[in-house]
């Protein structure tokens, strides 16, 4: 097992950087745990020139070779054995049982990714062939194929340390493109940025692959993750975090020179819309079921219900309340989600409009330990005041209570984007499910029927993200296999002679492809 050293990591070499220290809280027992200490614009360049080096050689990797690097990172953090569960769960509280399952989705995605690069067909081949007799003009001979963007900068989210952390889906579907990751680990699990560090380089070993192909920087600045984003190497950002954080990102990436693409997702409050059938016939089942989808992992999920739009709205927040203040609170992963929190709610609770429905203090004396917390609001209000749309990342959610159907279509208009959803209804409320998804798929990456959004799964017809603020890229996901194309792009290749065509777009078909050969896909060879 590794022995922790409280550094960051840098193309194959563990460092000792001198920037400011920072200290990982266990938020359960309060405890103190590792210090450790910043890298600076140095680190930064050291990583970001180590990564440029890497990218020749790691883009020429066979898509098998690659595949195996990422089956053997999947091996390494099993190897990390129960150490990574331990440490982790020290870090954030979230407990062994999420924190396997979680582990679990985290290799399974690297494999996953593993199985579509060696079956290859992700690279969306395109051949039009010659046509040198055409008439004005001989048309020339164009394959195209996705190839990768270069160096990667990723920022993973203290909320899935695993999933979406250091080797979580953004790493790997970069990695798997055939792109170098440097990482900003997230300050809140240093440790447990460290020990995957180690996984990946006993991959790297393994499997002889460039040492620039990965970096972890440790650090809890600003000014380090603006040095990454700003560097004249990196080609593209993929980010999991707060709209705060993921803004100003997007903002920097856009005012540099050449500005980059960044695949960020961000804040959402994910609508919940109950048709007035289901309320009616369904309703006590849905408030139980929603209440837990509430408070699962203390309300720290993206994909957390923040808003629930129903008719006799009022009464079902009354209802939600009383089940909400029996169950026990959870623990928030770290001071900074407990104050800000805190600060979210106190904001609903003095807005003009808005009504706290349970009888215990907003301000809590232990700022991990919060209520599980349910506002009401008129369907009005909230059409009228965007600032009812803001996040509040913890187990709280604002029901809006609207007069009839019409109101709860005005308020699906009202909404800005959504990483998802809901809509329950009964075959009576046919009509106005029909309407509501006809809004809400405008409005969100993945809508649901009689369901809650919590709960994401990894498989290739996932969409995990959305408009603006949800994502900063609607078309792009960063779960299930299209995460992979974020990080790639179309090169055409024109005239140019087999031998110098990636295989992908060779006659003979080497990687036997489905290819679209002059406009219909099939896997032919070219004589
Ligand atoms: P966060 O505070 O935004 O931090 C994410 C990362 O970004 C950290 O490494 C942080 O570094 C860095 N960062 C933040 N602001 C920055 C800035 N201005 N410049 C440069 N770097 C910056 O998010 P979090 O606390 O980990 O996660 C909670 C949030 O993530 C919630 O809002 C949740 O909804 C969202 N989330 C979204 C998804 C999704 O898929 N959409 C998934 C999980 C979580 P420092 O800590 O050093 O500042």
């Amino acid at each position: 097992m590794p022995q922790l050293s409280q550094q960051s990591y840098i193309a194959g070499r563990w460092v000792s950087p001198t920037g400011p220290e920072f200290t990982a809280q266990n938020p359960v027992t309060k405890a103190m745990l590792a210090t450790y200490a910043s890298c600076q614009e140095t680190e930064a360049e050291q990583a970001m020139q180590a990564a440029a080096t890497a990218a020749t050689v790691y883009r020429s990797k066979t898509k098998d070779e690659i595949a195996l690097f990422l089956n053997t990172i999947a091996d390494q953090i099993e190897e990390l054995g129960s150490t990574l569960l331990e440490i982790c769960n020290e870090e954030c509280g979230l407990g062994l049982p999420r924190l396997t399952g979680e582990r679990g989705r985290t290799t399974g995605q690297l494999r996953a990714f593993a199985e579509l690069v060696s079956e290859g067909n992700w690279v969306q081949a395109s051949i039009d062939t010659a046509q040198p007799k055409r008439e004005p003009l001989a048309k020339p001979d164009l394959r195209k194929m996705l190839r990768p963007l270069g160096p990667v900068v990723v920022f993973g989210a203290s909320n899935f340390p695993f999933a979406f952390g250091t080797i979580g889906g953004d790493t790997a579907s970069a990695l798997a493109a055939g792109n170098p990751v440097v990482v900003k680990g997230h300050p809140s699990q240093p440790a447990t940025n460290e020990l995957f560090a180690h996984a990946i380089d006993k991959a790297i070993a393994k499997n002889g692959m460039p040492a620039g192909v990965f970096s972890l920087l440790q650090g809890n600045t600003i000014e380090l993750g603006t040095a990454l984003v700003q560097h004249p190497n990196t080609q593209a950002v993929g980010f999991t975090g707060s709209l705060k954080g993921g803004r100003a990102i997007m903002d920097v990436a856009a005012a540099r020179p050449s500005p980059i693409p960044v695949f960020a997702e961000m804040g959402s409050i994910n609508p919940v819309f109950i048709a007035s059938d289901a309320l009616a016939t369904q309703g006590s089942t849905i408030v139980e079921n929603l209440a837990d989808s509430v408070c699962m992992g203390t309300g720290q999920f993206c994909t957390s219900p923040g808003v629930v739009i129903t008719v006799k709205g009022t009464d079902f927040a009354n209802a939600l309340s009383k089940i909400l203040t029996d169950k026990p609170r959870g623990v928030v992963l770290n001071k900074r989600i407990g104050e800000s929190l805190q600060s979210g709610l106190q904001a609903l609770a003095s807005h003009a409009e808005v009504s706290w429905l349970s009888d215990v203090n907003i301000v809590n004396e232990d700022v991990f330990s919060p209520p599980n917390a349910v506002f009401a609001t008129s369907a009005q209000a909230f059409i009228n005041d965007p600032s009812l749309q803001e996040e509040v990342f913890g187990p709280a959610t604002l029901v809006v209570d609207c007069d009839n159907a019409n109101q709860m279509a005005a308020v699906a208009k009202s909404l800005s984007g959504n990483l998802t959803a809901t809509v329950h209804a009964t075959e009576k409320d046919v009509d106005q499910a029909a309407e509501l998804f006809n809004v809400l798929e405008q409005k969100a990456g993945r809508v649901i029927m009689n369901g809650f959004p919590t709960g994401v799964e990894v498989c290739p017809s996932q969409h995990h993200g959305g408009p603006y603020p949800a994502g900063s890229q609607a078309s792009a996901t960063s779960v299930g296999s299209d995460a992979i194309v974020r990080f790639a792009r179309f090169v055409s290749y024109q005239n140019l002679p087999d031998a110098l065509l990636p295989s992908a777009l060779q006659n003979s078909n080497p990687d036997t492809l489905m290819r679209k050969l002059n406009g219909r896909f099939n896997t032919e060879v070219i004589s």
